[in-house]
């Protein structure tokens, strides 16, 4: 497995991969990886001949008050299961190799961005959006993959790929969890014992939603109060938002139907966790 730290380095190896006929398949991530990435990974290995793992904590997609810094890092565990999985190349850039110092442009997206983790996280999702066109552009990818963990994220990606004309094929990979139903996450290591625990609360609210769906609940007001009862029963939670939203353009519905989006934010202590459900 090559490691490569700047970006000629990466279109050298995709283009002599291109000049075989061989299919590039791309899994952006913030490193620290988990089963979660590993299943894109399998699945990029399974649909493309070769695969690229970025590594890059994007700095441009926190807010100033965010984790950053925090951030969890181990590059070498996640090498090592890069290379078990079979991916050909880690890109693994510095911020400096991304950004040059008079850096000023940037991909932005109304609409879409505008609720769920965009409201509270305003300039995330601009951030996102620069990143990974970027990524794109580097590694020029046949295919990329994106977890449905983060389905705001998805919808995005899908959005800018269509709105830009980008010939890039978005495949959406399911949620992985935890034994215990907690949605994998490189986060889930800021939790102590005591909030390890309380987190599932965020599991149970999902699984309860999805329940009341199938067992023929359409009122989004109805699903909506009992998750946001739920979590309010757990005294370490403090919830950021519990919104059910439209799959496709993430505005609120009142109606549960194919595709909604029923997503979750919830602090418990300072870490923040996400999860989700969709309809279809
Ligand atoms: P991150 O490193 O958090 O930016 O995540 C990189 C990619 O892995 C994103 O497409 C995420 O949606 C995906 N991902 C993260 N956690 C999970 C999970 N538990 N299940 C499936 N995909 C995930």
């Amino acid at each position: 497995m090559q490691i490569a730290y700047t970006v000629e380095e990466v279109r050298k190896q995709v283009k002599e991969w291109k000049k075989e006929g061989l299919t590039v398949g791309l899994v952006p991530t913030m490193g620290y990886l988990h089963e979660g990435h590993a299943s894109l990974m399998k699945k990029a290995v399974e649909q493309c001949d070769r695969v690229v793992t970025s590594v890059f904590l994007n700095p441009i997609q926190f807010a100033p008050n965010e984790d950053l810094e925090s951030y969890p890092r181990d590059f070498e565990a996640d090498c090592k299961l890069c290379d078990s999985i079979g991916v050909n190349l880690v890109f693994h850039p510095e911020p400096s190799e991304m950004y040059a110092p008079d850096f000023c442009t940037s991909v932005n997206m109304d609409i879409l961005t505008t609720t769920l983790c965009g409201k509270s996280r305003p300039t995330h999702f601009g951030g996102v959006c620069t990143v990974v066109n970027k990524l794109f552009n580097i590694v020029a990818p046949d295919r990329a993959f994106f977890g449905q963990k983060d389905a705001q994220q998805l919808a995005v990606i899908r959005r800018m790929v269509r709105d830009l004309n980008m010939d890039i094929e978005i495949v959406g990979c399911p949620i992985i969890r935890e034994e215990d139903g907690l949605a994998k996450s490189s986060r889930n290591t800021y939790l102590n014992s005591e909030e390890r625990q309380a987190a599932l609360i965020l599991s149970k609210a999902i699984f309860m939603g999805q329940q009341m769906v199938a067992d023929g609940e359409t009122s989004a007001k109805a699903v909506r109060d009992a998750m946001v009862a739920k979590i309010e029963s757990e005294p370490l939670a403090k919830i950021d938002y519990v919104e059910v939203v439209d799959g496709i353009t993430m505005q609120p519905v009142e109606t549960v139907a194919s595709p909604t989006l029923v997503a979750i934010a919830v602090y418990v202590g300072k870490t923040r966790l996400i999860d989700n459900f969709i309809v279809d």
